[in-house]
């Protein structure tokens, strides 16, 4: 195994001791991944976000799905010298927007994002917490295509695979830890 390729594997370790499974929140069923853990560990939380920029390519923009993926779209922006955009929930944006409307694992949404964010041809790297159905990243990416955005490729801290959200997108997606 090869250097970088061993420092990912012992990344993916420690995230997967750090992450807590708390079952039944929001809603009896759901077991919910708390990343907080991963937050607070100054070295761990860098260690994921160099993973994160780590891809090939020019990025002009950054787009953050509210709340979590703002988090690590934060640092990305500075590590990729890109424009941190974000996707939030409907009604929270100020100026005016366009949005998209989703399925979550635990409910309906919709996703807006203000509609000057993006500039045509922009190359853009979604980020969130987690990937579940792909329905919000889906939604996401609908919205930058929208605008003229070319969505070069989505990251995330966890997969649950047995979802299949990933097949619900047709940029390259790269996942640190998959359930
Ligand atoms: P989905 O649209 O089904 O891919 O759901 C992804 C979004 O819902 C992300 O913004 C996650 O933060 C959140 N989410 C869905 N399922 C979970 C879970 N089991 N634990 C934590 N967050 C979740």
């Amino acid at each position: 195994m090869n250097r970088s390729r061993w420092e990912e594997k012992a990344l993916q370790v420690a995230v997967c001791k750090a992450i807590r499974d708390v079952p039944d929140f929001p809603k009896p069923g759901i077991v919910f991944k708390d990343i907080t853990p991963v937050l607070s560990d100054p070295s761990l939380f860098s260690g994921v976000l160099d993973w994160m920029g780590n891809m090939p390519g020019e990025v002009d923009v950054v787009v953050g799905v509210e709340s979590r993926g703002f988090l690590f779209a934060s640092g990305l922006v500075d590590r990729l010298g890109a424009r941190f955009v974000p996707a939030r929930k409907a009604g929270k944006l100020p100026w005016r927007t366009v949005g998209a409307s989703y399925d979550l694992e635990y409910g309906r949404a919709e996703l807006e994002i203000h509609e000057d964010a993006i500039r045509p041809g922009d190359r853009v790297l979604l980020v969130d917490d987690l990937i579940a159905t792909g329905g919000t990243a889906s939604a996401a990416v609908q919205l930058v295509e929208g605008l003229g955005g070319l969505v070069i490729g989505a990251t995330f801290l966890i997969e649950l695979s047995f979802l299949s959200g990933a097949a619900q997108l047709t940029a390259p997606t790269r996942a640190l830890v998959q359930y």
